[in-house]
């Protein structure tokens, strides 16, 4: 899936969790310094200040800061239908 809106996700993953409480969801981006696919550490949660990319995969320090709009998803579903969750979260 392609990065979208902020704006367009938030209420997505507000309707996911009314239905599936215990499913975890967090924003991917990509670090506007090195490039990576980073993953936000807090789940179900927005940082409206940006996201900091601390590390890359390969242990090296990054530390750039992402303020733009376009988010991914990483759904963690565990002991939940996951393709109920991902048709709710894509609908
Ligand atoms: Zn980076």
């Amino acid at each position: 899936m392609a990065d979208v809106e902020v704006a367009e996700l938030l209420p997505r993953i507000e309707r996911v969790l009314t239905q599936f409480p215990t499913a975890q969801i967090y924003l991917k981006w990509t670090c506007p310094g090195c490039g990576d696919r980073v993953t936000a550490e807090e789940p179900n949660a927005f940082h409206t200040g940006g996201y900091d990319h601390v590390e890359r995969e390969n242990g090296t320090p990054c530390g750039s800061r992402y303020t733009g709009t376009q988010f991914g998803m990483l759904l963690v579903a565990s002991g939940l239908n996951a393709a109920d969750v991902l048709r709710l979260l894509h609908s």
